[in-house]
């Protein structure tokens, strides 16, 4: 290569060099004096200096660990002095109205523990707790079907049931069971109840008074008999896994129309009052019946029961074909029915099989684990 080629490629490669330091030494100075800092030791934008400053307080926080949650308090006038500890200890996150929401919190006693906790996970839903008194919101941090929406009932029922340990007070007021069943209720659509084989239907979840399945088929027991085909299927394999092992029960009420169900309940309240019918009869539009998924069945040595070893045989095997007993003994608290061993729901054998490893209701279960 040319020697004088080479030299001013050489004094080329220098000049650039040189350039680039220069421009890298001008970016450091304005980048650092670039923040419009009034003192060159102090982390804090201007505005929370003048704050700091006028109340005092700026040998105290300026010499202090830097805050972005004290420098947002600080900019939007709200530092309180008396919570300055506390501040150090809550971590900024970018809600509206950070800096009041704080304060407000503090006032009402919670702990900077408790006030990461709420700003990270309950975000939209501050309010609520800042129009209540202070609550042991850490209490609920590993409850999975918490709702925020129900805290006040939360805290109703768990003075009025002192017996019942947290979890158990929020699964059964999601459940609804603080409240009268029927007085509050949430109805299906005819959709949701078609096309869904796992759906809840108890004194708070109701079916369209027009719904009818329609993929209802005779049971080979009764020709009368209806249920839905794939809950009819199961149910044959279900009575020929019981004849195996002994086990002889019988169908004797299937699928009911909203019609029948409210003949049926209106006799009972006739006969017994409705109190008492309320305690056995779903009103109409409030029966499993009613989705062609539920199926009453006796022994054969009984008219509408199952004995007790048939019960026992039906809680141990009815899961595998997808059926699970309904309404098991000892429930009443929560299924708002008394126990009938006779009734099974068909809910398809992997949910059902589910239910039963969990030794819970549909009702928990469904509120646990569907929602
Ligand atoms: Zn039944």
């Amino acid at each position: 290569m040319n020697r004088k080629l080479k030299i001013f490629l050489s004094i080329l490669l220098i000049i650039v060099l040189i350039s680039l330091i220069i421009i890298t030494i001008i970016k450091l100075i304005t980048s650092d004096s670039g923040k419009n800092k009034t003192n060159e030791t102090s982390n804090y934008s201007d505005t929370a200096v003048e704050a700091m400053k006028e109340m005092n307080l700026y040998g105290k926080i300026n010499n202090a660990e830097y805050s972005k949650t004290i420098e947002v308090l600080l900019e939007d006038q709200e530092l309180q002095e008396k919570y300055l500890d506390d501040y150090y200890n809550i971590n900024y996150t970018n809600i509206t109205n950070f800096s009041t929401t704080i304060n407000e919190l503090l006032d009402k006693d919670y702990s900077s523990e408790e006030i990461n906790y709420i700003t990270e996970n309950m975000k939209n839903d501050i309010n609520i707790l800042l129009n209540m008194e202070h609550v042991d919101i850490l209490a609920f941090q590993d409850l999975s079907n918490f709702d925020i929406n129900n805290l006040e009932r939360y805290l109703a029922y768990q003075e009025e049931n002192e017996d019942y340990d947290l979890a158990t007070v929020v699964t059964y007021v999601n459940i609804g069971l603080d409240k009268e069943g029927y007085s509050e209720y949430t109805e299906y659509t005819n959709e949701e109840a078609q096309n869904d084989l796992t759906i809840l239907v108890n004194k708070y979840h109701k079916l369209p008074d027009d719904y009818e399945p329609n993929d209802l088929i005779a049971l080979s027991y009764n020709s009368n008999y209806y249920l839905r085909k794939e809950a009819a299927e199961a149910f044959e394999k279900l009575t020929n896994a019981g004849l195996l092992d002994g086990v002889i029960f019988y169908p004797f009420s299937p699928y009911r129309s909203y019609k029948t169900q409210e003949v049926l309940y209106n006799r009972y309240v006739e006969r017994d009052g409705q109190a008492a019918a309320d305690t056995y009869s779903a009103r109409p539009g409030f029966s499993e019946h009613q989705l062609g998924l539920a199926v009453d069945v006796r022994s054969n040595t009984l008219s509408d029961n199952l004995t007790p070893e048939h019960y026992e045989w039906m809680l141990d095997n009815s899961y595998k074909y997808g059926f699970i007993v309904r309404y098991p003994k000892g429930c009443q608290h929560i299924t708002q029915f008394m126990e009938e061993p006779w009734h099974l729901r068909y809910l398809g054998v992997e949910l059902a099989t589910k239910v039963h490893d969990s030794g819970l209701t549909y009702d928990e279960y469904y509120d646990l684990y569907m929602k």
